[in-house]
């Protein structure tokens, strides 16, 4: 694999000498867990495709005798050890998909761990347990970082979803180890949301949704900077026409961001880029209500809630996505958990998906889960494994823990 231009320098797994070395490879096995019948603290996997998305690199490096020791996180125990959050069942899982056995430290450094990581042999994988269960991981401690950077002699990361934070398993170890490069989900991340950042086809168009205004307005601005066009949609959609004068009933406004949506309308008119906002929305009296109507933004119920966008506007919206040669898309364009109120959510993605002739990247969890939900993700270019991680990307700001890749 090769990585497109603008970040050459980064290798990718492919350009390592890994035989009878140990690999440290951090990966994102921050999986959802459920309940595991017998309780107490015992869980299992509720959806492992984090997992399954690590396994090509994985297989890589056991195939040419890596002697592989993965790090993750899983949950927020904040620092202590908690049962809870093991990576019991994570190691549990990955043992069956890939065939082999996975050796679980107890802890996530310490003579356990080193002893764990000792005892391997080439094609041998052991799992370090969950790194923020000491509080050294996210607080990018010095000691804990080399503690970790003692136990390889190659540093692999996998993990784009966390590649945000500089944490010592992402950046802090990485400066104490020789070797490092991208795995194959990385590798692939940084491929496509740089093509995002370069020489893009045009109309490049970006559609931004869910739920709030302040969550994404610094994604907005940079963007201003690089589309021709902006649709906008989901409660998002909601605070920019209250802005804009409209009455929105019950629906959801960050009523403390008007000034900021207005400010954002007025330097996109001065720059010329198309803010496309709904005509129409989709309105109940409540999440669980059992009719929905469409109505024009001009006519929106006092008493009413705007959940998603209307049938014009989902025309109007198709056209514009139609005609892009480029999207970025980021966020539902209404409540999509709910089936009522997925129409405008599905549309925007059968858009993307009927799109053969444009670059099209989906970004943030919930978007990447409505993709999903329509059977439509692999109908896209790339739908990215990381929510913050991807729009602080597509922003253009420096993730550390890909800088910490650049040789
Ligand atoms: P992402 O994870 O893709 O970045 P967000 O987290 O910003 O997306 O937004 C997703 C959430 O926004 C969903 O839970 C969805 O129900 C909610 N949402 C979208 N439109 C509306 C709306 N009109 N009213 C209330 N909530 C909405
Ligand atoms: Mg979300």
């Amino acid at each position: 694999m090769s990585l497109s231009a603008g970040i050459t320098g980064i290798r990718a797994v492919t350009d390592l000498a890994v035989e009878g070395k140990r690999v440290f490879v951090r990966v994102d096995h921050n999986v959802p867990l459920a309940k595991a019948d017998g309780g107490g603290a015992h869980r299992k996997v509720a959806d492992d495709a984090r997992i399954r998305a690590t396994l090509p690199t994985l297989r890589h490096l056991i195939e040419r005798g890596a002697r592989i020791v993965l790090g993750s996180h899983l949950g927020r125990p904040d620092g202590q050890t908690k049962p809870e959050y093991s990576l019991e069942p994570v190691a549990q899982r990955l043992a069956e998909l890939l065939e082999l056995d996975v050796a679980l430290a107890d802890e996530p450094v310490g003579d356990g761990a080193r002893k764990v990581v000792s005892d391997l042999r080439d094609g041998q994988i052991a799992m370090l347990e969950n790194l923020r269960f000491h509080p050294g991981e996210e607080a990018n401690d010095e000691q804990f970082a080399r503690t970790l950077a003692s136990y390889c002699d190659v540093y692999v990361n996998d993990a784009f979803g966390t590649a945000h934070r500089a944490h010592a398993s992402t950046t802090g170890m990485v400066k104490h180890v020789a070797e490092k490069g991208a795995g194959f989900v990385m590798a692939r991340e940084i491929d496509f949301l740089s093509r995002l950042l370069g020489d893009v086809d045009r109309p490049y168009v970006a559609v931004l949704g869910g739920a709030k205004v302040s969550d994404k307005i610094e994604v907005l601005d940079a963007l201003l900077e690089r589309v021709n066009a902006i649709v906008i949609g989901g409660a998002m959609a909601n605070t920019f026409l209250e802005a804009q004068g409209k009455s929105l009933g019950k629906s959801k406004v960050e009523r403390d961001k008007l000034p900021i949506a207005r400010n954002f309308l007025r330097k996109a008119a001065e720059k010329r880029i198309a803010v496309h906002l709904p005509t129409d929305v989709v309105v109940a009296s409540g999440l669980d209500a059992d009719a929905a109507t469409p109505v024009a933004v001009d006519a929106i119920p006092a008493d009413a809630m705007a959940l998603d966008i209307g049938p014009s506007t989902i025309e109007a919206y198709r056209r514009t996505l139609g005609a892009a040669r480029t999207v970025f898309w980021n966020g539902p364009m209404g409540v999509f958990e709910k089936p009522r109120f997925a129409a405008g959510t599905v549309a925007v993605a059968r858009a993307l998906a009927d799109n053969k002739l444009a670059l099209t990247v989906v970004g943030g969890g919930d978007s990447a889960a409505a993709i999903a939900q329509a059977g439509l993700a692999d109908k896209v270019s790339h739908v990215s494994t990381g929510g913050g991680a991807s729009l602080e990307f597509v922003q253009g700001l420096e993730l550390p823990g890909i800088a910490a890749l650049k040789p």
